[in-house]
């Protein structure tokens, strides 16, 4: 049985002391709707400069809250100026790490290699990679949904080892804040064929355990939707995980 993830992409938004306020009111919201976090997993990621300040946060008030980071250099350390270790993250608890998201691949030209080795950056420092993934209007319109994605999971697993844990996100490049989301079948197709691909690729222990979710124009309004198909596990969220109250009925979502 997997426990549906909802993760915060905050993206570059928001300097340390709107981190603070936002993940307070978050946290206080949270409370008063009794959120069962053992039920439903929340994590957010919010930009490297915020990161100290949250952790620090969670930790001193003992937040259930999970941190993630948006990004992480390859190397473990040395002269690669403006990048940021593996180490230092999970030295501030990190423990996902966003790797290939689209505005990455797109706006800094990385490749599925590249991605592949930020993965198994974040898996030796003891963090978990959340894989993204996901095609464009033009590749959808020329190779179907589900080949992009294929390929792209399968060069960003090639370097981890075979019991190295990580959680997929599918997120159709075309729907990223674009308010068009993908309709939950078309998530689930793709989400499926992800699983299909990791049974070939893991193993069946590792395809039934591994939370694939779905990102993409999410919203309260459309969440319950997605987390109702069977190989849909949790949302990548990104506008909307900037408001709390928003972020709060989205992790509320009722299946
Ligand atoms: P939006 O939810 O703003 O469409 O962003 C999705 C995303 O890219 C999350 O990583």
């Amino acid at each position: 049985q997997r426990t549906p993830l909802i993760a915060g992409n905050w993206k570059m938004n928001l300097d340390h002391l709107q981190a603070i306020a936002l993940v307070q009111k978050l946290s206080w919201g949270l409370k008063d709707v009794k959120h069962d976090y053992s039920e439903t997993e929340v994590a957010v990621f919010p930009p490297f400069t915020d990161l100290r300040s949250v952790q620090t946060l969670l930790a001193a008030d003992k937040l259930s809250l999970v941190l993630g980071a948006q990004d992480v250099s390859p190397h473990e350390s040395g002269a690669y100026t403006g990048d940021v270790s593996a180490q230092m993250l999970a030295k501030l608890d990190v423990h996902y790490l966003l790797v290939g998201h689209s505005e990455r691949r797109q706006g800094h030209g990385e490749s599925d290699e590249l991605v592949g080795q930020k993965a198994l950056a974040a898996h030796r420092a003891g963090m978990v990679p959340m894989i993204c993934v996901g095609e464009t209007a033009e590749d959808l319109e020329q190779h179907g949904a589900a080949a992009i994605p294929l390929a792209q999971l399968a060069a960003a697993l090639a370097p981890l080892p075979q019991d190295a844990e990580f959680v997929i996100a599918y997120e159709p490049v075309w729907a990223i804040g674009s308010g068009q989301a993908a309709t939950p079948e078309q998530a689930q197709e793709v989400a499926k064929a992800i699983r299909e691909s990791l049974r070939e690729l893991r193993g069946d222990e590792r395809a039934d355990a591994t939370r694939v979710l779905y990102g993409g124009s999410v919203s309260s309004q459309n969440v319950a939707g997605f987390l109702r198909q069977p190989d849909v596990d949790g949302a990548l969220v990104g506008g909307a995980s900037l408001k709390s109250d928003e972020f709060t009925r989205i992790i509320q979502f009722k299946k």
